[in-house]
């Protein structure tokens, strides 16, 4: 996303980002989260399917930590891509993690339905 202006939270965010959480515990019973100084300059975090593992980079700010909790989280809850659609997955991944902290509250939003199981 953008990074020059500093968008306002969807009122419901942290409610929102705390459903997703409890869905990825859900299904995977347990993620292990972790702070690095190995990864890519431009990586903010990076998540390993095979050991529910996340790692973050150690120098995020808070809002950055919490964009790529949410980022990460959705990638755990959607599951890993194949390597020739990994570009179009992570477009879907930030437009579902953006909406969820950033969008509108509707009935349709895709980032409600996965932060709630699809139940509401
Ligand atoms: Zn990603």
């Amino acid at each position: 996303m953008a990074k020059s202006a500093t968008p306002t939270l969807h009122p419901s965010a942290l409610v929102d980002l705390m459903g997703l959480m409890q869905q990825v515990l859900a299904g995977r019973g347990s993620v292990t989260f972790s702070v690095t100084g190995d990864l890519a300059d431009n990586e903010y975090g990076c998540t390993w399917f095979d050991t529910n593992e996340v790692d973050l980079a150690e120098d995020l700010t808070g809002r950055e930590f919490m964009e790529t909790m949410a980022h990460e989280l959705v990638h755990l809850v959607r599951g890993p891509a194949f390597e020739d659609e990994a570009a179009a997955e992570e477009r879907i991944v930030e437009r579902i993690a953006n909406e969820l902290l950033y969008g509108e509250r509707t009935a349709a939003r895709p980032a409600l339905l996965i932060a709630h199981g699809g139940t509401r």
